[in-house]
C-alpha cells in the first residue's frame, strides 16, 4: 500500500481524496490518500512527519510556496510558477511539481473543445493562481496573452517577469478594448462572491469564460460573462484535470477524467 495526502489550511472541504480513490479504481490500485491539516508556520513539520512513509501529497492553500522551498529538485513549471501543488518522494528526494497550468490546459481544450493555438487569452488576476496558468498557455502557442489585475503593478511584474517565455503583456483593468478568445478568472473575488468591475467588450459570442473558481452555482463572474452573451465554464475541470496530471507522475498511467468530473459535481 502507498501513503498519499493532499495537506492545506483549511481542509476539510478538500475533494482530492474522492478524485484519487476515482483515479486509482479504474487500475486496480491500492492506495491510502487522506486530508492533511498543515500546520501554519511551519508545513515543513507536516510535509516531513507525512514523508517517513508517504510517496506523494498534493498542497494546496495556504502552502504551495511553503512547498516549493521543501522540495529538493523542481520542474522547470514549478519554478516559473513560484509554487508547488506535487512533491513525490523519489529514492529520498522530494521532486516539486506544479500540475495546475497543465489541468487548465487540458480542460480548456480537451473537455471545452477550446484549442488555444494562435488565441488572444486574458487572465484577469495576478496572484499564485495567475502566475501558475502563463507558461502552460503559452506552451500551446496562444497569439497573446494579456494579464488585467486590480492592483495594475503586479500585472506589470508578471508580464514582465514572462515576457522572455510567453506573449504576456499586462493592460489596466478599465481600459482593456479588445475582445478576447478567452477569458480567464484567476482572481479570488468569486470566492468573496463578488463581481469583477469589468468592461463588457472584453466578451464576443465566440469567447470562452473561464472562472478558476468552482461551485454548486455560477460564479459572479460566470453570471456577467453569460448575461454578455459568451460560452463559460468553472474550475471544477481544472481541479481534476491537476489531480490526473498529479496521478500520472506518481502512478505512470493517465486516468479518464470526464466521469470522475461529472461525479464530483453531483457532490458539489
Ligand atoms: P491570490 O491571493 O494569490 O491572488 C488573488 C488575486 O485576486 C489577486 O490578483 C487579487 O488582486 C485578485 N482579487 C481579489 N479580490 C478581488 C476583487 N474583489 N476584484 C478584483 N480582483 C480581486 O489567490 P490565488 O491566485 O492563489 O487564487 C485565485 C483563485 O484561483 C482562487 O479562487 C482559487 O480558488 C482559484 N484556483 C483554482 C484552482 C482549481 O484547480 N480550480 C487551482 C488554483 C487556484 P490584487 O492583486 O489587486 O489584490
Amino acid at each position: 500500500m502507498k501513503y498519499f495526502a493532499v495537506i492545506g489550511n483549511p481542509i476539510t472541504h478538500s475533494k482530492s481524496p474522492d478524485i484519487h480513490a476515482a483515479f486509482a479504481a479504474q487500475f486496480d490500485i491500492d492506495l491510502s490518500y487522506i486530508k492533511l491539516l498543515g500546520n501554519t508556520g511551519d508545513f515543513a513539520a507536516t510535509a516531513d512527519n507525512f514523508f517517513e512513509r508517504g510517496t506523494g501529497a498534493n498542497v494546496t492553500l495556504p502552502f504551495k510556496e511553503d512547498a516549493l522551498r521543501f522540495a529538493d529538485k523542481l520542474s522547470e513549471d514549478a519554478k516559473l510558477a513560484g509554487a508547488v501543488n506535487t512533491l513525490s518522494w523519489q529514492n529520498g528526494i522530494i521532486k516539486g511539481d506544479n500540475t495546475d497550468g497543465v489541468g487548465l490546459v487540458t480542460d480548456i481544450q480537451r473537455n471545452h473543445g477550446c484549442e488555444l493555438a494562435g488565441k488572444k487569452v486574458l487572465i484577469i488576476g495576478a496572484g499564485g493562481a495567475a502566475r501558475g496558468v502563463i507558461l502552460p498557455i503559452a506552451r500551446q502557442q496562444a497569439a497573446s496573452i494579456t494579464i488585467a489585475n486590480r492592483t495594475h503593478t503586479k500585472a506589470l511584474d508578471l508580464a514582465k517577469q514572462f515576457a522572455e517565455f510567453a506573449p504576456a503583456t499586462a493592460a489596466e483593468m478599465a481600459s482593456l478594448q479588445l475582445t478576447y478568445d478567452v477569458v480567464i478568472n484567476a482572481t479570488s473575488a468569486s470566492l468573496a462572491g463578488v463581481e469583477i468591475n469589468l468592461p463588457k467588450s472584453i466578451f464576443g459570442e465566440q469567447t470562452l469564460a473561464y472562472d478558476m473558481m468552482y461551485a454548486h452555482e455560477p460564479t459572479p463572474f460566470m453570471q456577467f460573462a453569460r448575461a454578455n452573451g459568451t460560452t463559460v465554464a468553472d474550475g471544477l475541470g481544472m481541479l481534476v484535470e491537476q489531480a490526473a496530471k498529479s496521478f500520472e507522475i506518481w502512478h505512470g498511467v493517465f486516468p479518464e477524467t470526464r466521469g470522475v468530473i461529472t461525479d464530483i459535481r453531483h457532490q458539489l
